[in-house]
């Protein structure tokens, strides 16, 4: 089909409701799909920005974390190295204890400075001038330094300051004799809330974390702060436990071991340092104004749904009444029709109906190469009747007649109709003159059988007389020629007398034979 052809198709009332209908649950369809697609997209977009968003702010906390870690460090490889060269007599212990103050000035974050001896005595710190008998060797840090011979940087849990009783951060060197033994340990202390100063300085949300922990999982700082944050360990964290192992950075989504908020986190391991910063932002609070973008959507999507189906419903109101309209016009053309092909007096068909009946039967018996019959009937002496009993009389004689021919004209195809006036006309399909002569005489014998009384007439009843021609068609247009014998032959009936049929076969075009 082209598309000219197929937009000037003309639909019916019927396709044109159920297309109606279609194309609206399409619309309404391909709208759903595309406002879950675009909520779906907004939430995929909110997801990452949180992830972008919590990925800088994990950058900036491990920026702050190894700037501090590393400065810490590097003043204690300068004591660990100046202790191991130059000793620590009481001469040195006062300079020392003026250089690790100003160091602890010069160094942001910072809080302390202490040099222990082998025994875990204090022997400087930046502090006070004096020493202080204060021993540090039940320290993890100390005991950690004592027993393994690593120069490495050793990070420890939180611990409470002997000095201030603030929460500060161990960072320590071993110190070694020049001769490679245990010397003592250099301490640089960081406290806890120099990072949760900085952590409550980030743009984050009320119920967002950074925290920065030992890779083992012991919290360093955090915010918001727990009161446990001493023996707070996340390594049973999801965090520890699912993603360090393989990454040592990425963003993951996952229910917080602390406060069991779920939340969209970004971790990152410190390079060279033992230590992990991560950030997370609560998902609730992520699509907060997610949920209200969802509810505006879906409201807009419901208007225009319910739009379309009010437009739906409307148009296919209009189109059932269309419909019934329609049904109301074919109805009443079918009346019409009928009107048309229906003789008003007796309700035989016409001769406006029979003549389009016999065209249509000759041109198939010529086809078919069949027998047609037609039988012509005209009642006896009807002027006579007319004049005896009056025209209205004769109409309800001429209904009774006609009753008598239909009850004998049964078979699917066969046409009784009123010719004209008092003559009535059979047309038999398929039919051969005998078969045509049995069904005249039957007629013949039911209206003589029925004794309408007619006493103008010889008899004393209503008879009829019949011409009959049974034809084998040769041309398409010598039906009126058979109308003419069956008519020639009625006369031929009424010469003989009346009461009586003549009838004649014909195998080409009818010429007149009169018996
Ligand atoms: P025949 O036996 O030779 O046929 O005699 P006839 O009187 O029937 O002759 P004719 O055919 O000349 O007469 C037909 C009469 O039928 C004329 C008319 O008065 C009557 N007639 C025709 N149509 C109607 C009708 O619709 N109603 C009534 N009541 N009479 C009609
Ligand atoms: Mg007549
Ligand atoms: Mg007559």
């Amino acid at each position: 089909m082209t598309l000219a052809r197929f937009f000037s198709t003309r639909l019916t009332p019927k396709a044109l409701s159920n297309s109606l209908i279609g194309f609206i649950a399409l619309v309404c369809l391909l709208l759903i799909l595309a406002t879950v697609w675009q909520i779906q997209q907004s939430a995929n977009e909110r997801v990452d920005a949180a992830k972008v968003s919590v990925s800088n702010i994990v950058i900036a906390a491990e920026q702050l974390a190894r700037d501090t870690m590393l400065q810490a460090d590097n003043t204690l490889q300068d004591i660990a190295e100046r202790v191991a060269h130059d000793g620590i007599g009481a001469e040195q212990q006062s300079r020392m204890t003026t250089l690790l103050a100003r160091q602890v000035e010069r160094i942001d974050g910072l809080q302390g400075l202490f040099i222990f001896d082998a025994k875990g005595n204090w022997v400087a710190n930046s502090f006070s001038q004096g020493v202080q008998t204060k021993n540090n060797s039940d320290r993890d840090y100390f005991i950690f330094h004592r027993d393994n011979t690593t120069q490495a940087i050793h990070i420890g849990s939180i611990v409470q300051s002997r000095t201030t009783g603030d929460l500060i951060i161990p960072i320590s060197r071993r110190i070694e004799s020049p001769d490679g033994s245990f010397a003592g340990v250099a301490l640089a202390t960081i406290p806890v809330s120099y990072f949760q100063n900085f952590f409550s300085r980030v743009d984050i949300n009320n119920d967002g974390v950074i925290f920065l922990a030992l890779d083992k999982g012991e919290l360093l700082a955090r915010r918001p702060t727990v009161t446990a944050l001493m023996t707070t360990n996340l390594s049973k964290g999801e965090i520890f436990t699912r993603y360090l192992p393989h990454s040592d950075s990425g963003t993951a989504i996952i229910k917080s071991v602390v406060d069991g908020v779920e939340r969209i986190y970004a971790y990152r391991r410190l390079s060279g340092l033992p230590i992990i910063a991560a950030a997370g932002i609560s998902y609730q609070q992520v699509f907060a104004p997610w949920w209200s973008y969802v509810a505006q959507s879906l409201a807009v999507l419901g208007v225009i749904i319910l739009a379309l189906a009010l437009l739906g419903g409307l148009l296919y109101r209009q189109i059932q009444q269309l419909l019934i309209a329609e049904r109301e016009l074919n109805a009443a053309q079918n009346k019409l029709e009928i009107i048309a092909m229906t003789d008003s007096l007796t309700s035989l068909a016409n001769r406006r109906s029979y003549d389009s009946a016999l065209k249509k039967e000759w041109a198939r018996a010529l086809r078919n190469q069949s027998s047609l019959a037609v039988i012509l009937l005209d009642i006896d002496w009807f002027k006579q009747y007319n004049d005896h009993y009056g025209h209205l009389l004769g109409d309800d004689c001429l209904v009774e007649v006609a009753a008598l021919i239909a009850r004998n004209v049964s078979r699917p195809f066969d046409i009784a109709a009123r010719y004209g006036g008092e003559e009535f006309v059979i047309l038999l399909p398929e039919t051969e003159l005998a078969g045509a002569i049995v069904v005249a005489e039957k007629v013949r014998l039911s209206i003589e059988q029925a004794r309408i009384q007619h006493s103008a007439s010889a008899l004393g009843i209503v008879t009829i007389s019949a011409g009959v021609v049974a034809v084998y068609p040769t041309d398409k247009n010598s039906h009126r020629g058979s109308m003419a014998e069956a008519d020639r032959l009625l006369y031929c009936a009424k010469i003989k007398g009346r009461n009586c049929i003549e009838a004649a076969a014909f195998h080409r075009d009818p010429s007149v034979i009169c018996h």
